[in-house]
């Protein structure tokens, strides 16, 4: 019993090194993709809403270049354990990129999707990196694409549902960073 309780652990926790980022502890690109796509399924077919955030950290290479990758990789691990603690049960997080996060949001609707993506850019902004002994502020850009009434999900798979939000997050570089756009409405 108590090697098949080990193995039984050890599965699992190779199941979470396979589907995690090891540095953020959110899921990494493939399995936000697999988790992502299901859950895309699931709400078109039953014609609920559905929202994707989009965010990339402002201005990062600046940090690395500055204070250090150990710095770098201590923004990351932080910002994305602030927006754990702010995510709601459903919502699945995973890192896209090198410092680009996606968030879909299961049940979500436009104007939430908006609430909430201001919720997550304003306490990533208020990180305090009193910790690391620096003085340094942190902030991201966030794209979001909601489905809505006029533009239901079917037909479009996450490719361009992500696509979107990109578009959405690059406005709000142009714009100044540390904003959040919603696309088919701050821009088209
Ligand atoms: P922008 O506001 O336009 O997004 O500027 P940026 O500097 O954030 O964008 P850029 O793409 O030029 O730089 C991203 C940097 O992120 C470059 C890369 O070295 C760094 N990076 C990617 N992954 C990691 C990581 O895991 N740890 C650390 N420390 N840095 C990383
Ligand atoms: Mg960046
Ligand atoms: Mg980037």
């Amino acid at each position: 019993a108590f090697w098949t309780y080990r193995s039984r652990r050890m599965q699992k926790k190779l199941r979470k090194i396979a589907n995690h980022d090891e540095l953020t502890g959110v899921f990494n690109r493939r399995c936000f993709n697999e988790l992502a796509k299901s859950a895309l399924s699931y709400y078109t077919t039953t014609n609920q809403q559905l929202s994707l955030i989009l965010f990339d950290l402002d201005n990062f290479k600046q940090i690395n270049d500055q204070y250090g990758h150990h710095i770098g990789d201590w923004v990351l691990k932080t910002a994305l354990y602030t927006c754990k603690n702010l995510s709601r049960k459903n919502d699945i997080i995973g890192r896209f990129g090198g410092e680009e996060f996606t968030i879909l949001l299961p049940g979500c609707d436009q104007k939430k999707a908006r609430e909430l993506a201001n919720k997550y850019r304003k306490a990533i902004n208020r990180i305090s990196t009193e910790e690391t002994g620096l003085d340094f502020q942190i902030s991201a850009s966030f794209g979001v694409y909601s489905s809505n009434e006029n533009n239901k999900l079917v037909d479009t798979d996450l490719e361009t549902i992500i696509q979107f939000a990109d578009k959405a997050m690059y406005f709000s570089k142009e714009n100044g960073r540390n904003k959040v756009s919603v696309y088919g409405i701050d821009l088209v």
